[in-house]
C-alpha cells in the first residue's frame, strides 16, 4: 500500500489563511478510503487535503 505523503505544498487555512496546519490520515466516512485532511490549529476548521481552496463550511 501506497502511504506517502502528498507533496508537502505551502497549504493555507481555508478560513483564517493561518499556517499553522496539522495533515493527518483519516477515513472517509462515506466512501470508505482513508485520505489526508488538514485540521487549522487556530480555528479548527478540517478539510480533506486534495479539496483545500473549497468552501470552509462545506467541512464544518
Ligand atoms: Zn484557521
Amino acid at each position: 500500500m501506497n502511504d506517502v505523503r502528498p507533496n508537502n505544498a505551502p497549504a493555507l487555512c481555508i478560513k483564517c489563511k493561518g499556517t499553522a496546519l496539522i495533515l493527518s490520515k483519516a477515513l472517509h466516512p462515506d466512501r470508505g478510503e482513508s485520505q489526508w485532511r488538514l485540521t487549522c490549529l487556530d480555528c479548527r476548521v478540517a478539510w480533506p487535503q486534495d479539496q483545500h481552496g473549497g468552501d470552509a463550511d462545506e467541512y464544518l
